[in-house]
Order: structure tokens, then C-alpha cells, then sequence
């Protein structure tokens, strides 16, 4: 598993980073974003998708802030998790991500923009030659999807970070930075349903930082998370229940895991009237996941009612 040569471009601000992003683009160069490079890293070592060059966001001052209405993108999960100016909420999340090595370095903005998942991708490049590839890495080969078959246009590989049905349930925004300005957007709005574009990230964006609505203090919740080992996997399934303190008619619901993005429910919730169970009928008919990750996808659907009841009892 030998690293692929990269160039690694270091800048110490905003403004560097967005230079170097349209200096790249602007040649022709591809490259990625590296935050704690937990995701990242594995990933090039086992060849998938790496890029000539790599612009680190470890070096760029005042990105790393932690409080209740605003998080920068470098945040590491674990002061996010020992630190009691964030949303339990979020704390919550962050303490189930992984385990406490990774936590260490992994970041909220790696967390958002993780790369999705599929036991027919994350794998060595050679168990992926001997397959013939997938649609998501094909090198050249223009080869099929192996979980949908007969098709090499859509990636259905799962989004499989916890943080993000939490911020979803706490009306979130994220913010992006690139080349052509600043922009936000509620987060429910970032994710898009596809397995390999991921978000609305363009060309030289990143994330800069997310940020929570004034009175996000006054909203509770759970975060409930199947996986297969409680010590670092990833999950399997997962649900986040918010509602403001004292008010169970206010209930928000989001799921993660279960499909290429991360999902808040409000029809769902809408027209179940606040009933639970109708809650949990209602999300398990709508999500379908596939099955590319550790355990059956009918386990995890039918595990999803279990995590929501959960979730609401908290
Ligand atoms: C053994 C193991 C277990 C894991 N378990 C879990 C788990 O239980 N739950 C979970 O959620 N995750 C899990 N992860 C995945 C990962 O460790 C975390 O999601 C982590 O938070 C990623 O953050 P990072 O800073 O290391 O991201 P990186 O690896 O640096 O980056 C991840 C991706 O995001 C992009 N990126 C990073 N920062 C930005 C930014 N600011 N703007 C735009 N793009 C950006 C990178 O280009 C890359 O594509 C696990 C990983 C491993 C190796
Ligand atoms: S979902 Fe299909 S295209 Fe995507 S990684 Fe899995 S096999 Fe490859």
C-alpha cells in the first residue's frame, strides 16, 4: 500500500488557499483538499482517486474555533467532544465518531465532506483489479456499477458520517470559500445523491465553517448509531432526534448511512403528527439501503425504527 506521489501545497490563510486552488485549476492541475487526512489518506494508499496535488488546510489560522453558534472546518472531534461551549447534541456525535486515536486528528469539515462508502471500492487497488474495477474508480475502463448493475452512471456508495443528521436536526448552515467568494446554505441543502460528486462543493471550494442558529441552546436531542464494533467503526445506521427544550411538537428527524447523503425527514414527521412509531413506519418506508456496507441492508432498514424510537425517548 505505497502512497502515490502528490505534491502538498501548505498555505497559512483563506486567501492563500483559494490562490493556490485557482492557480491549479487554472493549469489543468486536479487536486484535493486535506483536513486531518483520516479519510483521505487510506484512501490514496489504496489508490482511489488520488490526485497530483493536495492543498492542507492544517496551516490556515483561526478555521479551527469551537462554540455554540459557529465551528471552523479544521475542529478536531475530539476538542468538539471534550468541549462544553458546543451543543451537547454535537458533542454527542463527535464522541461516536471512530475511535479516540482518529478523533485526535479527524476534523468537522473532513466529517462533512467524507468521502462515501462501498465494500466494492475500499479495497487494495489489486482486490479492485481483479475485479475489473467499479464505476467509481474505473481506471479508463469505463466499467459498470457491481451494486447496480448495468449501468456505470450513477455511484449509489453510502455517506457514512455521524455528525451530519445532528446538525440537519439543529438547523445548521454550512459555509464555502473558493475562488469566486463566499457562500452558505442550510446543510440539508449540501449533500447531493450521488455516490461520487457527493455535495455542491464547485471546483476550489471548501468549507469553511458551520454555523447554528441563535437560540440553538434551546433545542435538545439524541443521537442514536448501530455499527459493528462501538470502539471505531463507521456506522451502520444512524438517527438524530432534536426538538426545542419543553415543546415535543417542534421534533425534527435525520438519518444517516442508509443512503448516499445524509437525510432530514420533515415529511415524514409532517405526516406522522408527532406520533412516533408513525415516525419510524413512515422513514422506513422511504429509505432503501443498498447493500454495500458491513451489514445486510434489511437489517439496517428495519434497525433504523429501532435507532428513531430511541432517538425520541432520550
Ligand atoms: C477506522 C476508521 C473508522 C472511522 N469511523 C468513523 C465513524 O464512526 N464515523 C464517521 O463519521 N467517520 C468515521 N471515519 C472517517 C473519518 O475518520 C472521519 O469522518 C473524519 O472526521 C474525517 O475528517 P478528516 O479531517 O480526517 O478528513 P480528511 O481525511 O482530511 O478528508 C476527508 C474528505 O473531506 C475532504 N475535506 C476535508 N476537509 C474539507 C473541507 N474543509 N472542505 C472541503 N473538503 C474537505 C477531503 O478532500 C476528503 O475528501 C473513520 C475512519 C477510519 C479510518
Ligand atoms: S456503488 Fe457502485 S460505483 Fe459506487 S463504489 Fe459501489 S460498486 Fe462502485
Amino acid at each position: 500500500m505505497l502512497m502515490p506521489p502528490f505534491e502538498l501545497h501548505r498555505p497559512g490563510t483563506v486567501e492563500e488557499a483559494c490562490k493556490i486552488a485557482a492557480e491549479l485549476l487554472e493549469a489543468g492541475h486536479e487536486f484535493d483538499w486535506i483536513a486531518g487526512g483520516t479519510d483521505l489518506i487510506p484512501n490514496y494508499k489504496w489508490h482511489i482517486n488520488s490526485k497530483p496535488h493536495v492543498i492542507s488546510l492544517s496551516g490556515i489560522e483561526g478555521v479551527s474555533q469551537i462554540s455554540m453558534n459557529e465551528i471552523g472546518c479544521m475542529a478536531r472531534l475530539h476538542d468538539i467532544s471534550e468541549s462544553d461551549q458546543v451543543h451537547p447534541l454535537i458533542s454527542e456525535a463527535a464522541s461516536k465518531v471512530a475511535s479516540s486515536l482518529i478523533r485526535r486528528n479527524a476534523t468537522l469539515g473532513g466529517n462533512l465532506c467524507l468521502d462515501t462508502r462501498c465494500f466494492w471500492i475500499n479495497q487494495t487497488e489489486e482486490w479492485r483489479s481483479s475485479i475489473d474495477w467499479c464505476h467509481k474508480c474505473d481506471c479508463g475502463t469505463g466499467a459498470d456499477c457491481r451494486v447496480i448493475p448495468n449501468q456505470n452512471e450513477l455511484c449509489v456508495a453510502t455517506y457514512q458520517g455521524d455528525i451530519a443528521p445532528n446538525l440537519m436536526v439543529l438547523d445548521a448552515r454550512v459555509h464555502l470559500i473558493g475562488p469566486n467568494g463566499e457562500r452558505d446554505m442550510p446543510i440539508t441543502d449540501f449533500y447531493q445523491l450521488d455516490g461520487m460528486t457527493r455535495n455542491v462543493l464547485q471546483p476550489g471550494e471548501f468549507m469553511l465553517k458551520v454555523t447554528l442558529p441563535d437560540d440553538v441552546s434551546d433545542w435538545t436531542g439524541a443521537y442514536r448509531k448501530l455499527r459493528l464494533r462501538d470502539t471505531w467503526d463507521f456506522p451502520e445506521a444512524g438517527a438524530a432526534a432534536a426538538w426545542r427544550k419543553g415543546d415535543r411538537s417542534t421534533l425534527r428527524v435525520a438519518t444517516t448511512a442508509l443512503e448516499s447523503i445524509p437525510r432530514r425527514h420533515d415529511t415524514e414527521v409532517a405526516e406522522s403528527n408527532g406520533d412516533v412509531k408513525a415516525i419510524c413506519d413512515a422513514v422506513y418506508n422511504s429509505t432503501k439501503p443498498v447493500n454495500n456496507t458491513s451489514l445486510p441492508p434489511r437489517y439496517r432498514r428495519n434497525m433504523i425504527k429501532v435507532l428513531i424510537k430511541r432517538a425520541c425517548e432520550e
